[in-house]
Parts: structure tokens; sequence; C-alpha cells
């Protein structure tokens, strides 16, 4: 086993790095509270190819090894969970989706366009009742050339800036994931949801009132949306849980200098043991995480990423990300609940994580199903 980066890998973390420092970390605060990420800088981002950034070179992608991309998120989120769960949407959900279920025709229509930020890719699946995607409530009708789509979907991370959704709708032939330009006739979004934390995600729900898609827009195979999300489902949860990783990262290292500074009865808080055991339980379950992360990664590249291994690093991402941030808060005391600081909008961010791509329950099925598995009962 290696557990050193490649000298490419550093190389590509530092560029992260830096790009992240000059464009990103100035506006946190003002995508926070403005509830957008400005045009300029997913520009300036697709022109560095991380919109881009996991598709090859012909669709004009970066075709970024896994440990990569995964250092990008990091890094990208220890600054602003947003614009990595924007990334992360757009990226891992529907250009890889686009690029491994895909037809020909399909990635020369819209990979190139995602790769240069032409067009922003969205992930149409929760639905206001869930049931799940044997049961899916939006409907897609068989019509002469294809189906005709009716329904509303919730949760839409991107709708207002996507160019692009990937809809999962229930057709004759079963659960069918579908690309449907977001400014076909028929389809409106609804009002913003503003949400607690990672709040520059431009969220909606998604209305869609026959809304006329041609047969060659099926992703994969009509009635096996199932397949779509197999193919993308390991790598995205993983994804989130390098963006968590980031956003605690971010909380301790908030949460440190604070405690550096900060003096009571004339001594700084940093030398008293109670600030020293958060720091500690802190860090321990940050370099937990980042293993976990940097391990499914690596694996990831190797073809060998497992949903069990996913799953794993989701669950501890989920509760780390809160713990963290949650303990760094209260390394701040008084101050942990004014908003200049940037720990209250870090706090927000990782309390957010466990709301998508699946909660600690179900993770915990998840794992427990797998590893019931593994010792002969299925369930
Ligand atoms: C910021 C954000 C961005 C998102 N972006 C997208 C997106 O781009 N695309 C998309 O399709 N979706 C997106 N989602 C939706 C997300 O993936 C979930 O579908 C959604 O958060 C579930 O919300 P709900 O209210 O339907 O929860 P419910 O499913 O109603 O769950 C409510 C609670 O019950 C628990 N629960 C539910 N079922 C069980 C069970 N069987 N056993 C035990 N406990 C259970 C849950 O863990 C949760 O605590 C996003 C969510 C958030 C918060």
């Amino acid at each position: 086993m290696n557990f050193a980066f490649t000298e490419e890998q550093q190389m590509f973390r530092d560029m992260f790095a830096d790009f992240v420092a000059k464009e990103v970390e100035p506006l946190a605060e003002h995508i926070s509270e403005h509830e957008e990420i400005p045009k300029a800088l997913l520009k300036k981002a697709a022109m560095q190819g991380f919109l881009g950034a996991l598709l090859p070179e012909e669709y004009g992608g970066a075709a970024l090894d896994m440990v990569s991309y995964i250092l990008l998120l990091e890094e990208v989120a220890k600054s602003d969970m947003s614009t990595a769960m924007v990334l992360h949407v757009h990226n891992d959900l529907v250009s890889r989706a686009i690029l491994l279920c895909g037809s020909a025709e399909q990635k020369e229509q819209w990979l190139p366009a995602m790769a240069e930020g032409s067009v922003i890719g969205a992930w149409a699946f929760a639905e206001p009742d869930p049931a799940g995607l044997t049961n899916l409530q939006v409907m897609a009708r068989a019509a002469d050339d294809g189906y005709v789509l009716h329904g509303t979907k919730t949760w839409v991370s991107n709708a207002g800036i996507a160019g692009l959704m990937v809809v999962f709708a229930q057709a004759p032939e079963g659960p069918t994931a579908l690309l449907v330009p977001a400014d076909a006739a028929g389809l409106k979004l609804g009002q913003r949801d503003k949400t607690l934390g990672m709040r520059g995600v431009q969220i909606h729900p998604v209305y869609f009132n026959d809304v006329a898609v041609p047969a060659d827009a099926v992703l994969g195979r009509p009635g096996d949306a199932q397949a779509v999300m197999a193919a993308v489902g390991d790598f995205s949860r993983l994804a989130m849980a390098a963006i968590a990783l980031g956003g605690a990262e971010h909380a301790l290292s908030l949460g440190v200098d604070f405690a550096k500074e900060r003096k009571q009865f004339g001594v700084e808080i940093a030398r008293k043991g109670a600030i020293q055991a958060y720091i500690a339980d802190s860090a321990v379950e940050v370099e937990t995480l980042r293993s976990q992360v940097y391990r499914c990664a690596s694996l990831a590249d190797q073809g060998l990423l497992d949903g069990l291994s996913a799953s794993i690093a989701k669950l501890w991402a989920n509760r780390v990300s809160y713990q963290v941030a949650n303990r760094m808060i209260q390394t701040h005391g008084g101050y942990g609940y004014i908003l200049d600081y940037a720990i209250g909008r870090v706090f927000r961010d990782c309390r957010t994580v466990e709301g998508i791509e699946g909660s600690n329950r179900t993770q915990q099925a998840a794992i427990a199903r797998s590893v019931l598995a593994a010792h002969g009962f299925v369930m």
C-alpha cells in the first residue's frame, strides 16, 4: 500500500489551494450572505478545468484522477462549501452520469458544453412525497416520439443556474433517467428554497407541466434508472464526504486560531484542558475522516470503490463535520453566535451535509445490510 500522493497530485493540490485562496476565500462570506455564487467565479473555475474535472480531454475535460479531484473538492470546501457543492452536482452526478451511461451523441451534445461551463448540470431525483426509485411520482407518459413529463421534483440543487437536468421519472418501461434542457417548454422553477447552510447553492422545486422529451434523451436504457444511480452513487457519496472533510478542517482551523488569541483572566484559552480536549477530539476525527476519504478515492482510481466503504465515509463525514463545527462554535464562546465570525457559516454548512446524499440513518441501514450480508444474513 502506498499512502503518499504522487508529485502530480501534490502539484494539483497546491494549484487548487492557490486558486481557492485568490478566488474563493475572498467571496465566501459574500456568497453566503447574498445566497449566490457570482457567475464570474464559476467562469474562472471553468477556465481552470474544474467544471470538466473528471471528463476526458476529448470532451474538453481536465481528466483528473479521482484522488486529485477529491483534493479539489476538499480545498474548495475549506473556503466555501456552497461552491464545492455546485461543482459536485455538476461533475459527479450530471456529467459523470452522461460519461458513464450516455450515448455517443449525448456525450457530444452535452459534455464539451459542461466542461466549458456554458451548461451547468442539476440532478432532479427527490420528490415531495418520496417513495423511492421504483415508485416515482413524476410520470413520463409515452408519446409518439418519446415521452411527456408531468409532476414535481424538489430539492434540485443548481436549478437556478442549470442548463441541463437529469430527471428521474416513471416511464411505461419503469423508472427512467432523462436528459432535459432547463429551458424545455413546460418546465418551471418554483420559488427558491432558502437553506440553513450552503446558502450559495440555488435550490428550487421544479414543475414539469407536460414537458415533451424525445426518446433519444433517455440516459442509459428506458426503465433502468437504477443503472444510472448505481454508476455514480458510490463516488458521489464519497465526494460529499470530501466536501464535509474540507468543512471540518476549516472549522478546526478557525477554532484553533480563536483559541490562540482569546484570553480569559490573562491566559489564552488554548492553554485550558477543556479547549485542548475539543481540539484533540476534533483532530482525531478529522484525521480518521481524511484517511477514509483518501483511501476511498484511491480505490476509485483503481475501479475498486465499493458501496460499504463509500457509506462508511459518508456516515463518518456527516458526524465529524457536525461534531467538529459544533465544538469549534463552543470554543468561540459567545463569539460563536455572532455572525461576523466565519465559524457560524461553517457550522451551518457542515450541518447541511447530513441532508444530502443520505442521512446517518440511511447510511447505517446500508452499512448494516452489507455487514450482515458478509455474515451470511440477507435482508
Ligand atoms: C442542501 C440540499 C441539497 C439537495 N440537493 C438535491 C439535489 O440536487 N437533487 C436531489 O434529487 N435531491 C437533493 N436533496 C434532497 C436529499 O437528497 C434528500 O432527498 C432530502 O434531503 C430528503 O428530505 P425529506 O424531507 O424528503 O426527508 P425524509 O425522507 O422525509 O426524511 C425525514 C427524516 O426521516 C428519516 N427517515 C426517512 N426514511 C427513513 C427510514 N426508512 N428509516 C429511518 N429513518 C428514515 C430521515 O433520515 C430523516 O431524518 C438535497 C437536500 C439538501 C438538504
